[in-house]
């Protein structure tokens, strides 16, 4: 495996973490995961910019430009001869003797490589079950921080119940999953929780958006209950990864007729044809 660090492309066993890099003892740090489909990154500028965003809001100065980041992580595909699956960068504060506070002076180490992974169609075309939980996580959840401790908990326990994921629920509601978007639809007008503080905005989340606009189809960013969640016609989640994926079941309840809903797999294949084409989508 070839692995970018800084602007050098190294082989994976010459690449050199410090142990008193922040990242390692802090989590002092920010990541991305950007899907490459038949070796093109989907949506590569629009993830360097909530790259940029979170680097911004933590105080962290990527050691490159937006376009050398492009064109670095363009070459990280090329290099691993990657068609399908993803890239994963991270960047975190540097190394420094550990102490909470920082030298402004600290260099970032950037590091991205490629993950080998395919779309998910069974649960995609079949529909996935979740579980909610209380939202503990911290009310910054629009950086995309290196700490997961309380995501990968919750993920882990949806795992474990032989469930897809988590959707957290903060005072009575929804915000989004331990690795997702969530969205619900009910008598055909479809709500997602506002990007602020207590979401990420996810690049799938805002592509979905962007195709009910060109579809006329409506649509709020208001946030819902748990109960309307329940209630709800039809139930996804999106995500990188996920693309666009029906829940069926919430807490062992079923959602609607239990059947992926029409305007889900509706929307999961405008998406599909945006990966194709998205010129032609974007007009
Ligand atoms: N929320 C959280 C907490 C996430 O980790 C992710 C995955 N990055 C998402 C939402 C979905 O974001 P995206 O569509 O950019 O993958």
């Amino acid at each position: 495996m070839r692995v970018l660090v800084n602007n050098e492309i190294v082989h994976r066993e010459d690449v050199r973490i410090d142990f008193e890099d922040r990242g390692y003892q802090f989590g002092d740090g920010i990541y991305e995961v950007v899907r490459v489909y038949e070796g093109e990154a989907y949506e590569l500028n629009e993830h360097i910019h909530r790259f940029y965003r979170s680097a911004k809001e933590i105080g962290i100065t990527p050691p490159q430009s937006k376009n050398e980041m492009k064109s670095n992580i363009e070459d990280v595909i090329t290099e691993n001869k990657l068609l399908e699956g993803g890239i994963y960068f991270q960047m975190t504060r540097g190394v420094a003797p550990r102490k909470h506070q920082y030298e402004k002076e600290i260099e970032p180490k950037l590091i991205a490589y490629p993950l080998y992974f395919t779309r998910p169609e069974k649960q995609q075309n079949e529909g996935v079950s979740v579980l909610t939980a209380d939202d503990l996580r911290w009310h910054r959840c629009d950086i995309k921080s290196l700490n997961l401790l309380y995501n990968i908990m919750m993920k882990q326990k949806a795992h474990d119940s032989g469930s897809f994921e988590t959707i957290f629920i903060r005072d009575e509601l929804v915000t989004e999953g331990t690795s997702t978007n969530v969205f619900m639809i009910k008598d055909n007008v479809i709500s997602t929780h506002p990007a602020d503080n207590n979401i990420l905005n996810g690049i799938t989340r805002m592509k979905v958006l962007h195709l009910l606009n060109e579809e006329h189809i409506p649509y709020e960013e208001k946030s819902f209950t748990k109960q309307e969640l329940l209630d709800a016609d039809e139930v996804f989640i999106t995500s990188t990864t996920s693309e666009v994926m029906p829940v069926l079941k919430v807490d062992e309840q079923v959602i609607g007729n239990g059947l992926p809903g029409i305007l889900t797999k509706r929307l999961h294949s405008l998406f599909l044809h945006d990966i194709k084409s998205p010129e032609i989508v974007r007009g």
